[in-house]
């Protein structure tokens, strides 16, 4: 039995009516550039997030770069975030100009964790002499942000990193790319969805996404009319009419079919998720007491939405071997923890800095998750995971 990781065609067989139709609204109106589809799935997407206004971006990294520049960041500026994400999360911190600075994350959800930040903070920054910000007493540059990911689809510890932001004076800006609907409890004792927490929080619908597009696309959300302003401006090219740019923007604008695709499938998006969350559910009970095998974290005052199903083991390589050699369709996220990326050698990182994120990044296994995945697949799944440590030699101690 062949299972890949994700499966995509399924779910277009599932809504082909919906989204055919949708590609031909779009196709007869000939209005590809902004424009209804567009306008719609902004209020759409924002509405189902529970935020005011969304801004469609040509992707989530374009979300990202774009997020960070209305918040005013640039050169000379310093922005933290965590290792154990995508790489877009740390490039479009640079691609603003400014610096990544990581935290490390939590054992338990690999999330950024809220002490190592504080900690980070204490010990690297002072506050500039008007009181107004904090700098860096190396590198002298001004902390600006900060920046968590909701990483597999469980919302950071927002309560707290909420409150470091503000008596830090940070910028919040949510990376939701792999967290669309994802819940979190707050302190009122409220469900709070993934992109409600931030000035700004950034979403992609990258194909594979909980919500996907057929290509490229992504979304920023706000409750800020002045942001939302900016952030028009910022992926129109800096315009302000049609022959006026107030600045050098980018063209990172959302397609139309793209928006038309995202509006047939959003109304999907909820039993998607409580799908996945079934999956989630029957892979922690079959897996359960296999060899050191350790299932995701998920807290209670989370509702977690699996964009990735992420098992933990020490023999992660031999585990994922044998999966593939059953063909089935597991992959690592990640293999290499941002700070160890060639692309940021350049700031000075080594290992052993973040050893959490380290080890993860060798014990961390993804196995098959998608809202179609039936109990057979899951059945199969962990039969060969149970194989392959039936098999492996006693270990001695
Ligand atoms: C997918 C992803 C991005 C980038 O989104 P793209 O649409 O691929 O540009 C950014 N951050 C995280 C955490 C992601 O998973």
């Amino acid at each position: 039995m062949r299972i890949p990781l994700i499966d995509l065609q399924v779910q277009y067989l599932n809504l082909r009516t919906e989204i055919d139709e949708a590609i031909r609204r779009v196709v007869q109106s000939g209005q590809f550039i902004l424009g209804e589809e567009v306008e719609r799935f902004e209020e759409e997407f924002a509405g189902y997030c529970g935020v005011r206004f969304g801004v469609g971006t040509s992707s989530g990294s374009a979300a990202l770069h774009a997020g960070l520049l209305a918040l005013g960041v640039g050169p000379g500026d310093e922005v933290i975030t965590t290792p154990m994400t995508y790489f877009a999360t740390s490039a479009e911190v640079s691609h603003a100009g400014a610096r990544p600075v990581f935290a490390d994350v939590a054992r338990d959800t690999l999330n950024l964790d809220p002490g190592r930040v504080e900690e980070l903070i204490e010990s690297r920054y002072s506050w500039h002499e008007s009181g107004s910000y904090l700098v860096n007493r190396r590198t002298r540059g001004r902390l600006k942000a900060l920046v968590p990911v909701h990483l597999f689809g469980q919302v950071a510890e927002m309560e707290p990193l909420t409150s470091i932001a503000n008596r830090y004076r940070l910028a919040l800006l949510e990376d939701a790319a792999q967290a669309h609907g994802a819940g979190y409890l707050s302190g009122d004792k409220e469900w709070l969805r993934a992109g409600q927490f931030g000035q700004l929080a950034c979403f992609s619908f990258y194909p594979s996404k909980n919500l996907g597009a057929f290509g490229d696309a992504g979304m920023i959300v706000t409750n800020d009319l002045l942001l939302r302003e900016r952030l028009r401006r910022w992926v129109n090219q800096g315009r302000r009419d049609r022959y006026v740019h107030e600045f050098e923007g980018y063209n990172y604008r959302l397609d139309a079919l793209q928006a038309a695709v995202l509006r047939a499938k959003l109304p999907h998006l909820d039993e998607w998720n409580e799908a996945r969350r079934r999956a989630a559910a029957a892979y922690e009970e079959r897996l359960k007491g296999v060899g050191d095998l350790r299932t995701p974290g998920a807290r209670p005052d989370a509702q977690h939405v699996y964009h990735v199903y992420a098992v933990r083991t020490a023999h992660r390589d031999g585990l994922l071997a044998a999966l593939q050699e059953s063909g089935i369709g597991a992959a690592i996220h990640y293999p290499m923890p941002l700070h160890l990326q060639p692309a940021h050698s350049g700031l000075g990182y080594r290992g052993g800095d973040f050893p959490v994120a380290e080890t993860a990044c060798r014990e961390i296994l993804s196995l098959p998750m998608f809202p179609e995945i039936t109990e057979p697949q899951i059945d199969h799944v962990t039969e060969v995971t149970r194989k392959f440590f039936d098999h492996l030699p006693m270990h001695v101690g």
